[in-house]
């Protein structure tokens, strides 16, 4: 079973909602990480089972690099604002970093979500 990791900035996480429940099939076929915010969004809303970290601004982005740098994540759908100043941006660049480093899957908007579940195989 494929980890997926799901993250958006408060900005967006109305995007993330409607992306999971478009996708909540394919999603529900894989274990799922996020951020304690967002994963608790996913969990009461859309009705999937998530294992929530630390909300971002409180170290969950650190976290799910982590799992990254660890190779126990395949991909990471973090949805960012750009239109929003943060206060962990050295964290969401950590793990935008840890992403490349390892050639790991990353969407940072909605439209790369949707081909990364409709073309890797990932989600079947
Ligand atoms: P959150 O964190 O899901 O706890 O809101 C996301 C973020 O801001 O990185």
């Amino acid at each position: 079973m494929k980890t997926i990791a799901l993250i958006a900035h408060d900005g967006k996480k109305a995007d993330m909602l409607q992306f999971a429940n478009d996708n909540k099939k394919a999603l529900a076929k894989c274990r799922l990480v996020a951020t304690k915010t967002t994963g608790s969004l996913l969990k009461e809303k859309v009705g999937l089972a998530v294992k929530c970290y630390k909300s971002g601004p409180m170290g969950g982005d650190a976290e799910i690099a982590a799992l990254v740098a660890n190779r126990k994540v395949d991909a990471v759908i973090f949805i960012t604002d750009p239109l929003d100043a943060h206060p962990h941006d050295p964290d969401i660049h950590g793990l935008m970093r840890v992403c490349n480093v390892h050639n790991v899957p990353l969407a940072t908007n909605i439209a790369t979500a949707k081909l990364i579940v409709s073309t890797t195989g990932l989600f079947s």
